[in-house]
């Protein structure tokens, strides 16, 4: 499984806003875009105007690194929200929520979507009472997430628990406090929080 494994915090400050890719860090003084909201390198603070297709490539990147999906996936992605009923960029985005370890990252069972993946390879969590350790797993409405009863007692996952498990979830994820969830339905844009002008994404793609 190809992931990126450079410094993350210069990814938010290529994208010039927070992605929220370091859990905790993102919302502490640690934050490195908080302390440098400039671009990393040599020229990083000197002012540039984006070209429609910098604006558009951009918007493609940021969803991206914000849900850390390589370009390959991002594409295959993209060629499947094509092939759905409706607009094309909700299809996009709402393709990429479903993914599993973005749901165990919403749902507060990680502290980073990086995180949740990682979570995810090691086989803590279960969809319908199988074991799934495929990051990418798309969910569907009707499906039953959960983590598994041998990964109820590890300590990494009574700390992440104790350290995201009260955060806010998404209306369309039914968390129970058993530490299962239903995929009540998938998402509407307006729940959907990424950061991005959709449309973009889909004109860079379009050309
Ligand atoms: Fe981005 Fe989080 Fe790093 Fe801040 S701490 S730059 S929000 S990844």
């Amino acid at each position: 499984m190809a992931r990126y494994t450079g410094a993350v915090c210069k990814l938010c400050r290529r994208e010039g806003k927070k992605l929220f890719l370091k859990g905790e860090r993102c919302y502490t003084g640690k934050c490195a875009f908080d302390r440098r909201s400039y671009a990393p390198g040599q020229h990083g603070q000197s002012r540039k105007k984006n070209s429609e297709y910098g604006l558009q490539l951009r918007a493609k990147q940021q969803a991206r690194r914000y849900y850390g999906i390589q370009e390959g996936q991002f594409y295959k992605y993209f060629l499947m929200a094509e092939h759905q009923k409706g607009m094309t960029g909700e299809n996009l985005l709402r393709i990429c929520e479903s993914r599993l370890d973005n749901v165990a990252y919403l749902l507060g069972w990680a502290s980073s979507r990086a995180e949740a993946r990682q979570l995810t390879t090691h086989g803590h969590y279960l969809v319908n009472g199988n074991k799934v350790d495929i990051p990418s797993y798309l969910l569907k409405a009707g499906d039953v997430v959960s983590i598994s009863e041998k990964s109820r007692d590890s300590e990494k996952i009574k700390a992440v628990l104790e350290a995201n498990g009260a955060r806010p979830v998404p209306e369309w994820l039914d968390k129970s406090e058993d530490m299962s969830a239903k995929i009540v339905k998938l998402p509407d844009r307006e729940q959907i929080e990424v950061p991005v002008e959709e449309h973009l994404i889909v004109e860079f793609y379009s050309k």
